[in-house]
């Protein structure tokens, strides 16, 4: 290592793919130094900010802790009259509320924990842009298992020690999996009822639903032949009488064991899974004993067993990355200071201190979709029209920086409850209510659940080869993000939300670009919704449309039946085609930012190898949601996860040659 380098490598940011890559190659015996711009958010002076960090519950109101978020502000269009149809457009700040977390973690620190598998199309895309078979679904494969410690199958658990697994699964990695199913849930006769209808309108197979709630298969079969029969009151009754009389609870433990051979069916992440194209799931969540656990623990567990190699600089913002004389990538620039950024809920107005951090290996970016391309462009890589005007002098055209960027499109049906929920009498969403103390207490609390009861996917048209939506049942009011949504969240408690993700979206025509040449100002993003999408727009809109019209048809018996008092968003009186496009037009909202700096080449305005290096610049990578070149799976973080472990191999790989 030359005399004045500080490290082997340094990594700017520290969120799902810098903290994965970085305690790898910490573990890979390298000397790393993680620059962070945030804090640990579990050290700071807000004691309610360690609550918000580890309860599963109070994910929504960890985006909106001013601690540790950074408030971005999208536009979904360009056009001013349609943007502004949006309810959640706030003027004065010229777009959308998009919540990014400028903290220890990244946004692992505050997403809500649900890990899926990408589906193995997504990664055989990337095998056949590079040529390069280690991007193949079958070869991907190893970095789920690498990286996952499941700890919800039990017995596939026993067995995968005497070599017997057909589940895919990891069971010896740093990133836990838990399945909670708290006993409250089987004590709201609504909720139960609510769950058991909706998947059997679904389609549900009796069997699969048990195992979801884990409650015996004959409850199931019976509350069907009520549905068949026309009678609500029989489902009613049952529910009722097995309730009341404790029964339920009881039969659970039974019924755990009896089905557990069910779950390859309802498991996202086991490799039988069959519901790539279509079918119920459960929502894995990465909890270790029902208390979050993101890349903020796994860096500060390898920091505490390697103290010489990983050091975590934070409080330290990039401002850009630096050249050797042979325009080699040697260290970055930072601004060393509290809340410097501008996105950051309460920024500082200081200028900040600035510093050098000196690399003998490599830089490597992993800011996140947003940020990585503003450092890029701030180092001189990127489209010269978009340099120049701030005065930055262009060390490498690279068309494709902040460009094809991509995100899901959400929307919600949003349904008021006759009465609150049961299982969330009493919930304040902070540490001074009884559901809190039984979560610290036990675990076995509602808020060990991050609000979902019941997912499903589901191909939006005949004919596609793999589902396109996932669907999830809330038991809340959201409607996407919007300054002050956590609040309605934690006190509305009688709403169900089921929300409809379109995957795979065709819209790649989004983009991140400079607002200004001060790195703490946070650049100008628009995804270029539907119409303005230079790709099939149609596409995408009757996908969301289909799931709406689906999780409907879910909520039909529902609200016969009284549970539901009336459905809120779109509302009833919308129905035809043209008026729900027009609502998802106004609506929609995304929360998987990535795609802004991808695999490809350069003619077809890639920004790196398969291999993460920037073209054309040496010592330089990325690592993070902006590498995908489409966006991948229903739920982003695991794909970024094995990305990141797959880069440590070849980093690690190149170091040996
Ligand atoms: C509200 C919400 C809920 C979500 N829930 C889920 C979910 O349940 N499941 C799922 O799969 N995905 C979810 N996601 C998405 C997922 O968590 C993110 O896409 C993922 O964490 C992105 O990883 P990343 O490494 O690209 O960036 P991040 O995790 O955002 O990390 C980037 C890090 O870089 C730091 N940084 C940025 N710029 C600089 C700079 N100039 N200098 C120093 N540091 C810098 C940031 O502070 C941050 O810590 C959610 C996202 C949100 C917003």
């Amino acid at each position: 290592m030359p005399e004045e380098a500080d490290c082997d490598y340094v990594i700017v940011g520290s969120g799902a793919g810098g903290g994965t890559l970085a305690a790898r190659l910490a573990e890979g015996g390298k000397r790393v130094v993680v620059l962070e711009a945030g804090g640990d958010a579990l050290v700071a002076p807000d004691p309610g900010l360690s609550a918000d960090y580890e309860v599963p519950a109070f994910h929504s109101l960890a985006s909106e802790n001013a601690e540790m978020s950074w408030n971005f502000f999208v536009r979904h269009y360009a056009d001013e009259a349609q943007q502004r149809r949006d309810p959640k457009y706030i003027l004065d700040k010229g777009g959308v509320l998009y919540p990014r977390a400028g903290t220890l973690g990244g946004c692992t620190a505050h997403n809500a924990m649900i890990l899926m598998r990408p589906q193995d199309a997504d990664w055989d895309g990337i095998a056949a842009l590079t040529n390069d078979q280690s991007w193949a679904a079958a070869s991907m494969q190893k970095y789920f298992r690498r990286l996952e410690e499941c700890r919800y199958r039990p017995l596939w658990r026993s067995t995968h020690k005497v070599g017997l697994d057909a589940t895919g699964h990891g069971w010896d990695g740093w990133l836990p999996t838990e399945h909670p199913t708290p006993t409250a849930v089987l004590q709201d006769k609504a909720l139960l009822r609510t769950v058991l209808e909706s998947a059997l309108a679904y389609g549900g197979r009796p069997k699969h639903i048990a195992k979801i709630l884990d409650i015996p298969a004959w409850l199931v079969a019976s509350l069907k032949l009520g549905m068949k029969l026309s009678l609500p009151g029989l489902i009613v009754a049952i529910v009722d009488f097995l309730v009341d009389s404790g029964l339920v609870s009881k039969l659970r433990e039974v019924a755990v064991n009896i089905q557990s051979r069910l779950d390859d069916q309802l498991d996202p992440n086991d490799l039988r899974w069959p519901g790539d194209t279509g079918g119920l799931c459960y929502t894995p969540l990465t909890t270790r004993q029902h208390t979050r656990f993101g890349t903020r623990d796994r860096l500060l567990e390898v920091q505490a067993r390697f103290p010489d190699r990983l050091r975590i600089e934070m409080h330290a913002l990039a401002t850009r990355v630096f050249f050797d004389d042979t325009d080699r990538a040697c260290g970055v620039e930072y601004l060393k200071g509290e809340r410097l950024y501008k996105a950051h809920a309460q920024p500082s107005y200081e200028q900040g201190e600035r510093r050098e951090i000196r690399a003998s290996q490599e830089v490597i970016l992993a800011g996140g979709a947003f940020n990585t391309p503003q450092l890029l462009m701030l180092s001189g890589i990127g489209r010269r029209d978009t340099l120049e005007p701030y005065g930055i002098s262009v060390r490498r055209e690279l068309n494709g920086v902040g460009q094809n960027l991509q995100d899901r499109y959400e929307i919600s049906v949003v349904s008021r409850t006759a009465k609150p929920w049961a299982v969330l009498d009493g919930a304040l969403f902070n540490t001074s209510d009884p559901l809190y103390r039984e979560w610290a207490r036990t675990k076995d609390s509602i808020y060990a659940v991050n609000g979902a009861a019941l997912a499903l996917t589901k191909a939006s048209r005949p004919g596609r080869a793999s589902a396109d939506l996932f669907c999830m049942a809330l038991l809340a009011r959201f409607r996407g993000y919007w300054p002050g949504y956590s609040k309605e969240i934690a006190t509305l408690h009688n709403y169900l939300s089921w929300a409809v993700l379109k995957a795979h979206t065709a819209n790649r025509s989004g983009f991140v670009e400079l607002k200004s040449a001060d790195p703490r100002d946070p650049p100008a993003i628009n995804f270029h919704y539907f119409d303005e999408s230079s790709e099939d727009a149609d596409d995408d809109l009757a996908a969301v449309i289909d799931g709406m019209r689906t999780v409907r048809r879910l909520t039909a018996n529902l609200r016969r039946s009284g549970i539901l008092a009336e459905e809120e968003l779109p509302g009833e009186h919308l129905q035809s085609n043209e008026q729900l496009a027009r609502f998802v037009r106004d609506n929609a909202w995304g929360h998987h930012a990535s795609c802004s700096c991808a695999i490809g080449p350069v003619e077809e305005n890639g920004v790196v190898d398969g291999e993460f290096r920037v073209h054309g610049i040496r010592g330089l990578r990325v690592v993070d949601a902006s590498v995908f070149p489409r966006i991948p799976g229903f739920f982003i973080v695991c794909a970024i996860y094995m990305i990141a472990e797959k880069a440590a191999d070849v980093i690690l790989a190149d170091t040996s040659r």
